[in-house]
């Protein structure tokens, strides 16, 4: 009989870790990864037959529930019409039009296979449009794998940041300068050190990979100034929060309109896309338009394409995010009242469909803080809820995601796991 563990064993033979993408290995957690049979709704099965609560939902995409009838019936008709052209086709114009009319800075579009390539792409697109090469990003964000991004605040006084992977030469991540998420003075700092050589600053604006943290007040819009002041443009990766904390992403929600916007995750509905988005005066410098080279060969894809497409019609009813955050809110408020009962360091946010759990007293505001949790007890209070049917993301760095899939009845059944489980690691 397969099993999760037999899986494993005959995955790591001929995959790497037996995964694909390194966090699925459990390495934060320990244990085994659990090998996915099917999903729908709220709810994964793995080999076993053991079905789970999933607060995963594809690290971001599923916040519809997994094969809504809706989005498996329009990517079914797409498929019927082709997989692949590497020709126009109309289903990318919709898309694009969907979001020139949700976002009023957003003129042109250009889509990707994944959120890597759009916050890559975006990068060069900053630095051939303003002709500089210096960028700056803050640690703790992500934006995907793509070279100059995987960089650490190097030590002491130093500017520059130091890269976090292997084979990332010290000479492609020179031009990184590295600031404090929610630090506006480090980020000042920069600018008046190399301000006429800094082409963007990159962040997430509701950070959700270093766990979920809120911005502080003012502190987008400082950087808005800054940037504005200084010629270089504000790009923000909305690829996990976009359409997930508001249907306009945290643009919406703090009032704070960036340069360039990219996107991912739900707008691809569980397909691979990714999105890159401004005014048409910056776009306009990408090929075949400008001297900004970029492509792709399966970029608008028709079934990606029509995934998306499908997936903001769900969103995009009326009352979609109230009733979304109002349940999520509900998980959230029960999951704080469980941890106060336990006399636990323990707690909860969320905006949107967007949450956070941390093994600390309080929501962290930092980097600095995220990593100051409890990880020995994460670790025991993520497996109690794995046993108990509740698929959390698997570290206590990463944000969890919510559906409108998920019902009162499994939010009830979320919060008397995390009763037991919180008790138990208390
Ligand atoms: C997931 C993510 C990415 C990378 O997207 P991929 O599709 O995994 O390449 C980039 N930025 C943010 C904010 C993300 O959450």
């Amino acid at each position: 009989m397969s099993t999760n563990a037999s899986e494993f064993e005959r995955a790591a033979k001929v995959l790497v870790g037996g995964v694909n993408s390194a966090v699925r290995a459990f390495r934060a957690v320990g244990g085994t990864p659990r090998f996915i049979a099917r999903a729908e709704g709220a709810y994964m099965w793995d080999v076993e037959g053991r079905r789970y609560i999933d607060y995963l939902g594809s690290w971001g995409p599923m916040i519809a529930g997994h094969s809504h009838p809706q989005v498996v019936e329009a990517v079914t008709r797409a498929a019927r019409d082709g997989l692949s052209f590497g020709a126009p086709n109309l289903r990318e114009s919709e898309l694009a039009e969907r979001l020139c009319a949700m976002f009023p800075q957003v003129e042109r579009v250009r889509f990707t296979s994944s959120g890597t390539e759009a916050t890559m792409s975006a990068l060069r697109l900053a630095r051939g449009f303003t002709k500089r090469d210096r960028i700056v990003k803050f640690e703790g964000c992500y934006h995907g794998t793509a070279d100059s991004l995987l960089v650490k605040a190097g030590s002491g006084a130093l500017a520059f940041g130091s890269p976090t992977s292997a084979g990332v030469p010290a000479d492609v991540v020179r031009h990184t300068l590295v600031a404090q998420f929610n630090d506006l003075a480090s980020v000042q700092a920069l600018f008046a050190q190399y301000g006429d050589e800094i082409a963007c600053v990159i962040v997430e604006p509701m950070p959700g990979n270093m766990n979920l943290i809120l911005p502080a007040p003012g502190f987008l819009a400082g950087l808005r100034e800054l940037c504005s002041r200084h010629g270089a443009l504000l790009i923000f990766d909305e690829v996990m929060s976009g359409f997930r904390v508001a249907l306009g992403g945290a643009q919406e929600k703090v009032g704070v309109v960036p340069d360039l916007s990219t996107f991912g995750k739900v707008i691809g509905g569980g397909m691979p896309v990714g999105a890159l988005a401004g005014p048409a005066r910056i776009m306009e410098s990408m090929a075949p338009l400008g001297p900004v080279y970029q492509a792709g060969t399966l970029s608008g894809n028709p079934i990606a394409m029509a995934a998306g497409l499908a997936t903001l019609d769900l969103i995009g009813a009326p009352g979609f995010f109230d009733r979304l955050g109002a349940r999520c809110g509900r998980l959230i408020d029960g999951l704080n009242a469980a941890a106060r009962e336990a006399g636990l360091a323990f707690c909860a946010q969320h905006v949107g469909g967007l949450a956070g759990m941390y093994a600390l007293a309080t929501p962290p505001n930092s980097f600095t803080q995220v990593q100051g949790q409890d990880v020995e007890r994460f670790k025991r209070f993520y497996h109690l809820m794995l046993d108990a049917g509740i698929y959390l993301p698997p570290s206590p760095v990463e944000a969890f995601f919510f559906s409108s899939a998920h019902s009162e009845a499994d939010v009830d059944a979320t919060l008397d796991a995390a009763r037991a489980a919180l008790r138990a690691v208390a």
